[in-house]
């Protein structure tokens, strides 16, 4: 059964949203704070956090953060429940690593659906952690890529771009962002690197008819578009 890590601290919200979860089919794991919810991942692993961005003691955004940088929680897919509409707040979680947000107040069916939604763009991952496009499979254990059964030869560079595409499938990521989440703290700071690095794997895709599947955002940035494969 789909498990839902709720992360709020208002208890008729939390009763709202479990009615709803459970008659969509779903379960509802529940944390008041942002301890309470570590708590709970230390022990379970929830199929997608749903977390309000009001929280006591310290925001839903630190809570989104610590998922991110926790190797054994970081694919967890995380919606954001936030009051705050504007758009800094919605760029800031999204940055931070949200899947969605969902702007209070809601309404369950639209809750339910974006949280389908969002399951529905993570469930090309592979229960042994390898991720999938169509026929492109991408095995972290072995970090190998392969295709159609055929070996897709990466630079390291290029294989940690297409890993980290390929965990957040259709979301536009912009040069900066990619600079922060693949390159991290290595030396190369230039957006023009992004460019490099797409283009050749772009290029190392193209033989299997898969060079589409990294897509340009105008004005935005880049994506991997996960029905294009
Ligand atoms: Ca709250």
């Amino acid at each position: 059964m789909t498990t839902i890590l709720f992360v709020e601290d208002e208890a008729p919200i939390r009763d709202m949203v479990r009615f709803a979860l459970s008659r969509a089919g779903m379960d509802m794991l529940e944390a008041g704070s942002v301890r309470e919810a570590q708590d709970v991942l230390r022990v379970r692993r929830p199929d997608l956090v749903l977390l309000d961005w009001m929280l006591p003691e310290c925001s839903g955004i630190a809570l989104l953060r610590y998922i991110r940088q926790n190797e054994a929680l970081s694919d967890i897919p995380v919606i954001l429940l936030t009051a705050l509409a504007q758009e800094t707040q919605r760029v800031q979680g999204l940055e931070a690593g949200a899947d969605d947000y969902v702007v209070k107040p809601f309404s369950p069916p639209e809750l339910i659906a974006r949280i389908r939604a969002v399951l529905r763009r993570v469930a090309g991952r592979d229960m042994d952690g390898r991720l999938r496009v169509g026929e492109l499979v991408l095995d972290p254990a072995t970090r190998q890529v392969v295709c159609k059964g055929s070996p897709v030869p990466l630079g390291p560079t290029e294989f940690r771009l297409l890993h980290f595409l390929l965990q957040n499938p259709n979301r536009v990521y912009s040069r900066g962002q990619l600079l922060d989440r693949v390159w991290g703290d290595d030396v190369a700071r230039e957006e023009r690197t992004v460019d490099v690095s797409v283009r050749r794997l772009r290029k190392a895709l193209a033989p299997f008819g898969l060079d589409g599947c990294i897509e340009t955002v105008r004005g935005a940035g880049y994506r991997l578009v996960s029905g294009g494969a």
